[in-house]
């Protein structure tokens, strides 16, 4: 089996489902909604391929009906971290070793098992556990999931293949040897995508992990444990342990064969992250890999050139879907004052015609944030506006968590560039806009460049190349993903590698195969054909 070199095509990404009304992917969906929402399931850890339960539980909830639980799940303690971590190492030479062609046709199977089989369970479980309507959870769950695992295969063998020169007396060799260890992969709430890659990214290349996953996204993300294993995933190469996410941190932090970590979530996470990782730093057998996608404070800024219904649609889908809960959604926008009128006239009506509600009601746009902490701080940066002299709400600047955590889509103007809502990620559904002098575009892309620590993703609006070109130099790291005339959001696998510097990351983008080169460590091999029998080089000689 292993006589053989093998390429994977390039895959293309996953088609999504509409579901129109009858159709025959919506009522599979509906009654799988139906299903899991007449039930409440007991969710165990996994380690090395057993469940294991502790006793001491939480609950999973409906974001839109915080009263209607799904699941309880069951927490890790030190002893299920420290258990977790001798199962990913236990199974680590055994999974390195097996060819890794059987790694990446597990990966592939997974794939077919979600595109197929698993579509509505995993859909339905993204909807209801994380709040996401059908559309955003078909572009999540089922499509992102798919494309990372199927690209990922053809990454895998694009690097394999990158192969050092030999000559006639010499051969060289790069052998791609998974990090000597294990990863600690922590995910996010927001998308079950992230959570399956931070996880399937690193196996694919040998490795085995220790996964926290986020509390809140956990029915989705225990259905992936279960499609991995039906995928055939060996025990112990991804140990499952929710729990209390310090805890978790500390204990795995101070193991000494932690060879590293693949983080998505806040900036303060993972600046935490890497403090205590730089403490242990003399005990680890090797220098951990850290990579870590964080925070953004995502910006559309609108050229007097531009179309206003363009630049009013990007805000209005790139601000509000999945209730702005997006590292990548747009929160503020610079517009000319001469586009002004025709964008506000067309965002007030677009925003004034999003439903708020069930997920399961399919009318619906916009639907709950994620829990009362997300649902405070947002209305904690709501409030500060509404007392501010510096801004006007011009529409929304309402939540009601009485039965589910819904906060209406905002959207501030302020004549401050530096107001907090300008600066700060919320992670919520506020747009904040400031209008500024057609005749001050370059000075306005200076603003934008300085106003926020972060650099996740922006957009420019704009018809004129040279304004276009201007943009692009003048932001140049003012965004790891960077948008024309589109919104700053929905980046595909294989066609926009994802990921941003400053405080949003170490840009290692996920969705390409320079993701996948950070969970190796390279060995060269040279081998000579005809070694040297005298220590005398020719120049010495007579
Ligand atoms: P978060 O930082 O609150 O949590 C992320 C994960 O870290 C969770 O699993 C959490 O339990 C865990 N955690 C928290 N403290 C920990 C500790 N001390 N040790 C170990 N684990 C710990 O983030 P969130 O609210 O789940 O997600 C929202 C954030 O994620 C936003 O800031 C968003 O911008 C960011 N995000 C970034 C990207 C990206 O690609 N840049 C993508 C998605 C989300």
């Amino acid at each position: 089996m292993n006589n053989a070199i093998f390429n994977f095509k390039e895959p293309k990404n996953e088609p999504i489902h509409g579901y129109l009304k009858n159709s025959k992917e919506r009522l599979a969906l509906e009654k799988e909604l139906d299903r899991q929402s007449s039930e409440i399931i007991d969710i165990p850890l996994i380690i090395g391929g057993k469940e294991i339960r502790t006793g001491k539980t939480g609950k999973v909830v409906m974001p839109h009906n915080h009263g209607h639980v799904l699941a309880n799940y069951h927490m890790a303690t030190e002893k299920e971290i420290q258990m977790a971590i001798d199962a990913a190492l236990n199974a680590k030479t055994d999974w390195m070793n097996l060819s890794w062609v059987e790694r990446a046709s597990i990966m592939l199977k997974a794939a077919e098992l979600i595109s197929e089989k698993y579509r509505f369970k995993l859909n339905a479980a993204t909807m209801l556990g994380q709040g996401k309507n059908c559309f955003q959870a078909e572009i999540d769950s089922a499509c992102e999931v798919i494309d990372f695992l199927r690209f990922n295969a053809y990454f895998t063998s694009r690097i394999y293949k990158d192969q050092p020169s030999s000559a006639v007396d010499m051969i060289n060799r790069l052998e791609y040897r998974p990090l000597e260890g294990f990863i600690f992969t922590v995910s996010p709430f927001n998308f079950t995508a992230i959570a399956s890659n931070l996880n399937t990214s690193v196996a694919v290349m040998g490795n085995t992990t220790v996964w926290k996953p986020a509390t809140t996204s956990l029915l989705s993300n225990y259905t992936l444990m279960e499609i991995f294993k039906e995928a055939g995933m060996p025990e112990g190469v991804i140990n499952f342990i929710p729990g209390p996410g310090s805890l978790i941190g500390k204990t795995v932090l101070a193991h000494k064969e932690m060879a590293g970590i693949h983080f998505t979530g806040s900036t303060s996470t993972f600046n935490t992250l890497w403090k205590m990782a730089s403490e242990h730093v003399e005990r680890y057998k090797s220098y951990p890999k850290i990579v870590g996608e964080t925070g953004g404070k995502d910006f559309i800024v609108a050229h007097s050139s531009a179309d206003p219904h363009e630049v009013a649609t990007a805000i209005a889908r790139g601000a509000f879907e999945f209730q702005g809960q997006k590292c990548s959604a747009a929160s503020r926008a610079y517009i000319p004052t001469s586009l002004w009128k025709t964008v506000k006239d067309d965002l007030l009506q677009m925003v004034s015609e999003m439903k708020m509600g069930d997920v399961r009601d399919f009318n619906n746009f916009i639907n709950a944030v994620i829990d009362e902490s997300a649902f405070n701080t947002i209305m904690g940066y709501i409030d500060k506006a509404k007392n501010s002299s510096e801004v006007k709400i011009l529409i929304g600047g309402e939540g009601d968590k009485s039965k589910g955590y819904f906060i209406k889509p905002t959207v501030i103007q302020t004549d401050n560039p530096h107001f907090i809502t300008m600066e700060e990620e919320i992670f919520g559904p506020v747009m904040t806009i400031y209008i500024y002098d057609d005749a001050k575009y370059e000075e306005i892309l200076k603003v934008c460049d300085s106003t926020s620590i972060y650099a996740l993703t922006g957009a420019v609006f704009a018809r004129d190349k040279y304004a276009m070109v201007a943009a692009c130099r003048a932001l140049r790291y003012a965004a790891g993903n960077f948008y024309f005339n589109d919104k700053p959001s929905g980046a595909l696998v294989g066609m926009q590698p994802f990921g941003g510097a400053r405080a949003s990351g170490t840009n290692d983008k996920s969705g390409s195969h320079l993701n996948l080169l950070r969970w190796v460590s390279p060995r060269t091999i040279k081998e000579t054909l005809l070694p040297a029998t005298d220590f005398r080089y020719s120049y010495m000689m007579e």
